[in-house]
């Protein structure tokens, strides 16, 4: 059985300055089994660096092209929407949207709300008429997102909500407009009850696994997290749902194919 992480990061340039090089990693996680992993688009320039990275491992990674938060509180309207048209015409080839989303935090999203919101929005209607699964970031805008869902609909493909972070009550709404919710290193934090709580109660088949490797990393993790992380967040769950983390893995690897109908 091979393994998958529903969400990490290999284009960012972190790797080439601290870490000991994709090739090195990538061979370590092959041979822990963990053989797919499904990319965190950024914005234009990640894209393009994931076309490349796919043509040298074409069996290893899945593109997901979207317009980050970061990027979209980052740029004016007309970069965003000129950025936009670009997405469209790539977005093709890619298994999923994104990351897409909202990212409230007030660091973040200084005075980019409005622009969050309208390219969030945008970006549902291309996930739509390309029927493409969304991969989600939202930090602390569930209520927005909730809101927006309810509006416009979700995406019939559905998706995953990355790097979830909440409580069983802030999960429910996306389990029922059909994403998955996918966990990673803050399940590892011994005084993160809330999510334990989450993860508890939600039925298993909504359950993914990820690394958002070379962030996020599980807690003690030294260094740079790469994506062998995945067996520690899988540890965590077990120990939740009284069951092996092989177990975790297999059950959630299952989950990604169903969603993604591979
Ligand atoms: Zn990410």
């Amino acid at each position: 059985m091979k393994f998958i992480d529903s969400h990490s990061h290999w284009t960012d340039k972190r790797w080439a300055l601290q870490g000991e090089g994709l090739a090195e990693t990538l061979k370590k996680c092959l041979e822990k089994n963990i053989d797919f992993f499904l990319l965190g688009g950024v914005d234009p320039d990640d894209w393009h660096k994931q076309i490349s990275l796919k043509k040298t491992y074409p069996d290893n990674f899945g593109l997901c092209f979207g317009l980050h938060p970061y990027f979209v509180s980052d740029h004016g309207y007309e970069e965003c929407e000129f950025s936009l048209d670009e997405l469209a015409e790539l977005l093709p080839q890619a298994m999923a949207l994104g990351e897409a989303g909202l990212d409230f935090r007030p660091h973040i999203m200084k005075d980019s709300q409005t622009r969050q919101i309208e390219f969030f929005e945008n970006q549902i209607e291309l996930a739509k008429a390309f029927q493409k699964p969304m991969v989600l970031h939202i930090v602390q805008a569930h209520e927005k997102a909730r809101q927006i869902f309810h509006l416009w609909d979700a995406p019939e493909r559905g998706g995953l909500v990355h790097a979830f972070n909440g409580s069983y009550e802030t999960a429910k709404p996306y389990i029922d407009q059909g994403f998955l919710i996918s966990v990673g290193g803050a399940i590892t934090y011994e005084k993160n009850k809330k999510l334990q709580d989450c993860v508890k109660k939600i039925p298993m088949e909504y359950l993914l696994l990820e690394t958002d490797s070379p962030d996020q990393a599980p807690e003690g993790w030294q260094g740079l997290n790469n994506p062998t992380s995945l067996y520690l967040v899988a540890e965590a769950v077990g120990l939740i749902r009284n069951i092996s983390a092989f177990d975790v893995l297999e059950i959630s690897s299952g989950n990604f194919k169903r969603l993604f109908r591979l």
